[in-house]
């Protein structure tokens, strides 16, 4: 990472917490490694974007419906995903640093950085061709930008194949020759590499009765497999249609970073759509394009986003993308959208003698749906909005301003009421609105400090508007309502602030861009 990357990443955590968005699990007994809290205003924001995500999915398609299954699963659910064979991550321990890498990652970052070099070289040329340049005939035709993408691809695909085939020295031989090394000790002296299930492990039951494993789920989807008949023929949908759900995942990372990046316990908002077997292409481009579509209606910054095709696929896969961000360390995966065919409905047909399976009335015969799958983490979407909205300003008056420009209808609380001075009773009469408002929006009520202090504080939790009460108010019933962003203030009358927050902060704006 670069320092300014470093920067603002430190920026973005310190911020997180400062202001009561994200804590470290456990603080007072020194935290728990890769587990967060959320704060107040976490709590609201994460609620929000879940809501976002929930209605985008459930609200606007008449034929995608939600659900909410239990964490706790039948152990045979994880035999038949193929989770207890196949749910490893390859990890490697440098034995001068002792520290543990996912292979896998040590090997793409060191493949991003040959990307990176290509990428270097096109800038380079750019500069020096000018406005005549082709950047794409430069990219297909120059040596040495040949040769480093070349050589990329060539180390990813060994790497994959090796993993595919669950040859392991070969793996560690991919890092040995192309000499990567630790980042830390800076030394290749590598361990073997190993497999590691991420799955947590609990039981169920007293001891006495004979307790059974269970395991905490490592991802939402096979709840919506197992209920597929259930939502079926109790929903009156028909092929094609979607289950949607959010909720808690548990994975015991091996390397677990990079703040709400990577967390041993994490909420995903998933949905697998089931479509008619051969119709997988037509539908996996669909969502894809959906998919990009929903985060581009946020309005942030088009070039921090890029698809990512997969060119290992898991095993239930047949294609596969990823939508990723430009995070402060780099573009990684942000949501993932995969064709799963019928792998997972015929497993858990197979595995609990239940046919799953629908009646096509044109052939006359039942078959299983393929699924599409569009797969998001609702903590690292939080870390991108995060990242992306929290900004410094310097003002006209040279000072400096920290605000988080969230969309309007994200922010934790839609509006401030703040009585000018705490006494003459304009508290009382900011109390007033705060009592009538409060039924339809989520409102912040400060008389603490300053004024400018206080707008300050609320452009930092990104609040889009600050009403205050000053004596006019008394006499006119009017109040000053200060946009966050402009930070401009107009003069309104208090009857009229209920219309002003809905128009400011509704969601129906957004989602209108899905
Ligand atoms: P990665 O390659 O980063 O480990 P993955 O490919 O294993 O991710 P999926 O199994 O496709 O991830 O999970 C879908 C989504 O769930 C991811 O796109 C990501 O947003 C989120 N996610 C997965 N693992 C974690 C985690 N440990 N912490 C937070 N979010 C996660």
């Amino acid at each position: 990472m670069s320092q300014g990357a470093e920067e603002s990443f430190k920026k973005v955590i310190s911020h997180a917490k400062e202001y009561g968005f994200v804590f470290q699990s456990s603080e007072i007994y020194d935290g728990l490694s890769s587990v967060y809290d959320y704060g107040p205003n976490g709590a609201l924001l994460k609620n929000n974007i879940k809501n976002y995500w929930w209605r985008s999915m459930v609200q606007l398609n008449d034929n995608v419906v939600g659900i909410d299954s239990a964490i706790f699963m039948h152990p045979d659910v994880w035999r038949a995903s193929g989770h207890i064979d196949a749910f490893n991550d390859p990890l490697i321990d440098n034995k001068d640093s002792k520290k543990r890498y996912r292979a896998d990652v040590l090997v793409e970052d060191y493949a991003e950085k040959l990307f990176q070099k290509a990428e270097k070289e096109i800038k380079k040329a750019a500069l020096r061709f000018g406005d005549s340049f082709d950047s794409e005939l430069y990219r297909k035709t120059n040596t040495r930008v040949l040769e480093y993408e070349k050589k990329a691809k060539t180390i990813l695909s060994r790497f994959s194949k090796a993993l595919s085939n669950n040859n392991l020295s070969e793996a560690r031989q991919v890092i040995i020759d192309e000499k990567i090394k630790c980042p830390v000790s800076g030394s290749s002296n590598w361990t073997d590499v190993r497999q590691f299930n991420l799955m947590f492990g609990t039981k169920i039951g007293s001891v006495a009765e004979g307790a059974n494993d269970l395991f905490l789920r490592p991802e939402t989807a096979q709840g919506i497999f197992v209920n597929f008949l259930n939502v079926f023929k109790t929903s009156r949908m028909k092929i094609p249609f979607g289950i949607a759900q959010v909720g808690k995942a548990f994975r015991n990372e091996i390397v677990a970073r990079q703040f709400i990046f990577r967390m041993r316990e994490f909420e995903q908002m998933e949905m697998q759509f089931f479509i008619m077997p051969g119709s997988e292409m037509k539908w996996f481009d669909h969502w894809k394009k959906v998919r990009m579509n929903w985060h581009e209606s946020l309005g942030f910054n088009p070039k921090n986003y890029r698809y990512h095709n997969h060119e290992k696929l898991a095993h239930y896969a047949d294609a596969a993308a990823d939508i990723e961000y430009n995070f402060p360390f780099g573009f990684k995966e942000l949501e993932g959208i995969h064709s799963r065919t019928d792998f997972d409905l015929k497993q858990h047909s197979q595995h609990s003698g239940k046919k799953l399976q629908v009646f096509d009335p044109v052939s006359n015969e039942n078959f299983t749906p393929s699924v599409i799958e569009t797969s998001i983490g609702l903590d690292r979407m939080f870390l991108s909005v995060l990242s992306e909205c929290l900004k410094e300003e310097t003002l006209k008056d040279g000072t400096l301003r920290t605000v988080l420009q969230l969309p309007h209808s994200l922010a934790p609380n839609q509006a401030a009421i703040l009585p000018l001075l705490k006494k003459d009773k304009l508290p009382e009469c900011a109390k007033k609105i705060y009592d009538q408002l409060k039924f339809n929006f989520q409102l912040i009520f400060d008389e603490k400090d300053a004024i400018g202090k206080r707008y300050r504080r609320q452009d930092a939790i990104g609040t889009p508007i600050c009403i205050t009460v000053d004596h006019q108010s008394l006499i006119d019933n009017t109040v000053t309502v200060r946009d966050r962003d402009s930070m401009g203030q107009n003069r309104v009358e208090i009857k009229d602030l209920s219309n002003i927050i809905k128009n400011t902060t509704s969601v129906e704006a957004l989602l209108k861009k899905v």
